[in-house]
This record gives C-alpha cells, structure tokens and sequence, in this order.
C-alpha cells in the first residue's frame, strides 16, 4: 500500500488515492452491517460439498461452506465477507451460527436416515480467540444428540501458528473425544511444519493450488507427493482439494490421497441436493468414479 500510496502521490493522485480509500471503507463497512442484518434475517445457509473415497468414488463425508444470498443483491462470496468479519468482530455470532446449523442439519439428516458420516465446519482463527468457544462447540453437539465424530473441524496452518496454549489444550480435548481436526489448505501457510507434532490432527487438505498445477508442473507434483507421504507417516487422512478434471484425478490416485472434493465429483449443494444424492433419488453424478 506505502509504495503505490507514493507512485500515486508521486503522480499528484493522492487525492484520488484518498478517494478509493474512503470509498472502500465504505463499502465493507456496508457489507457488514447488512451481513449482521442477514444473520438476524436468517438469510444465510450452509451448502454442502461431498468429499469421496479416492478409491470407490463414494461419498464419505461433507464441508459446509457459507453461503449468502441476500433478498436483493448478487450472492457475496465467503472469500470476501469472512476476512471482512474476522476484523469487524461479527465472526464470532457467524460462527456461532454456522455451529448451530450444521448440527441442526446432521441430526435433522440421522433422524431422516441420510447419513452422511460427518459434516466438516470451517473455523478461523479469531474464533479461537474466544476462551469458551471449544466448550460451546461441545454443548452444541450435546444438545443436537450428536456424537463428536459427527461433526469435524478445518482449519488453516496460519491458525496454528497464532495459538496459544488455552487453544492447542481446547484441541486437545476434543481430539481426545473424538472430533476430528483436519488443516486446511495445507501448504499455503506461513508455518514451518514443526506444528505438525505439536497439534492433534486427524486429516491433511492438500491445497487446490497444488492439485490445480500438479498435471503440468513437477514441483507441484513433487510437493503433493510429500504431502500424502507425511500425512499418512503421521497416520493422517489426506484429502485432496479442488479437483476439477480426470487427468488430476488419475493423478491425485496415484498419489495414494484417500479422499477427493471438487467440482469433477460435486460442487457445493444445498442441503435437500444432498438429501436426493443419498437417498438415492439421483444418480446423475454416481457413475463419475469410474
Ligand atoms: P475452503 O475451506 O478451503 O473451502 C474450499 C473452497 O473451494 C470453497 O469456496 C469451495 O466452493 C471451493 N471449491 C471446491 N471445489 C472446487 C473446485 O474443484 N475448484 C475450485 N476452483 N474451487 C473449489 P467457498 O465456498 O467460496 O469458500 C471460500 C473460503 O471461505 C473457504 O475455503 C473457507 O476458508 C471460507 N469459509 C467458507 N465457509 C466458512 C465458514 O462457515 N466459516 C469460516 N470461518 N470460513 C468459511
Ligand atoms: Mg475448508
Ligand atoms: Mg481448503
Ligand atoms: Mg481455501
């Protein structure tokens, strides 16, 4: 920012700089506030992505992603309002939120016979910030008649450098319980992988940058390939992210991942898409394995 703040002050534009500033300031203070509108006007939901067995291509588990589709408006990605809401505050009644509704959903699905044997929640690393937000976790799943394997947790590297021993204990508790913890995005971080000892995990996710490039790029390969043979050293699952086409499949099989996610078998859907998947009312999709 310093350095074209001086290109454009340098240019007399400074003004103008001043001017997109403002402006944007603006703008995500906006989306904030009618973020916060659409939490209490129940117009957010969670979409399901299917992760499948590398091997058999069956559905194993599910990640819940965010979505919001305002009543007027375009659709706002989660890419753009959850770093908005990490820094306004508004992530922890988002992600109180998003615990709710995902146990409500998993239970609602048991008592409907749809299993899906664990929905993976996304968690940031200012919701950890919040001492009790572990111990809330636990009496959701309680409260819904859940076990702890039924709901999972992702988070990213950068999460695990910034915490502190009140986290890595609360992580600690629910692995012991049996929730599992998978980290996110793996190899995207600023970590070293020393955190990898020190943190109880259960599951690798493979960066879909990495899975992108791999078909084209060895380096991209030779990383994935160390990936996978980490993770299960460490008796983790692997997971590949982002696979979009057959040739990154045959690749990421090769490789020996024991869980793929990714457009080429599903993209995100919401829940009654998921319900029709497995109660195997649909079978566009199942042949995809092959
Ligand atoms: P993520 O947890 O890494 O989720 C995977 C993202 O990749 C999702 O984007 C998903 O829709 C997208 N994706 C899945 N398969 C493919 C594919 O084959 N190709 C491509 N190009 N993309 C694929 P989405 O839903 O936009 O979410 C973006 C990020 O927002 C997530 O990344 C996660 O970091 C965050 N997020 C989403 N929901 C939540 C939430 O409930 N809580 C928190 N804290 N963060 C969330
Ligand atoms: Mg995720
Ligand atoms: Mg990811
Ligand atoms: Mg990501």
């Amino acid at each position: 920012v310093a350095k074209n703040h001086a290109k454009l002050a340098g240019r007399g534009g400074l003004q103008f700089f001043h001017q997109r500033l403002h402006d944007e300031l603006v703008y995500q203070l906006d989306l904030m506030e009618r973020l916060e509108k659409a939490l209490d006007r129940d117009e957010l939901s969670l979409w399901y992505q299917p992760q499948v067995s590398a091997v058999s291509g069956r559905i194993e588990n599910v990640e819940a992603l965010l979505r919001w589709l305002p009543a007027e408006g375009a659709a706002v990605s989660p890419a753009e309002f959850i770093p908005l809401a990490e820094q306004s505050g508004l992530i922890h009644r988002l992600g109180d939120w998003v615990v709710e509704e995902a146990c409500r959903q998993q239970a609602a699905w048991r008592a409907a016979g749809c299993l899906v044997s664990r929905i993976d929640i996304n968690v940031s690393g200012s919701q950890l910030t919040r001492p009790d937000i572990l111990e809330r976790f636990e009496a959701c799943l309680q409260a819904h008649g859940l076990a702890p394997g039924d709901i999972g947790i992702e988070l990213t590297e950068n999460v695990l450098i910034d915490a502190d021993h009140q986290i890595l204990e609360g992580l600690r508790r629910l692995y012991h319980r049996g929730v599992r913890i998978a980290i996110d995005d793996f190899g995207t971080g600023y970590s070293s992988l020393s955190y990898l000892k020190h943190f109880p995990l259960t599951a690798l996710k493979i960066d879909r940058t990495f899975v992108h490039d791999a078909p084209k790029q060895p380096e991209d390969r030779a990383i994935m390939e160390a990936a996978v043979f980490i993770g299960h050293r460490l008796g983790l699952e692997v997971v590949a992210e982002g696979v979009e086409t057959a040739e990154q499949l045959t690749l990421i099989r090769e490789m020996h991942c024991d869980l793929v996610q990714g457009y080429y078998f599903y993209r995100p859907m919401p829940a009654p898409d998921i319900e029709r998947l497995l109660l195997g009312r649909v079978t566009a999709h199942q042949g995809r394995a092959d």
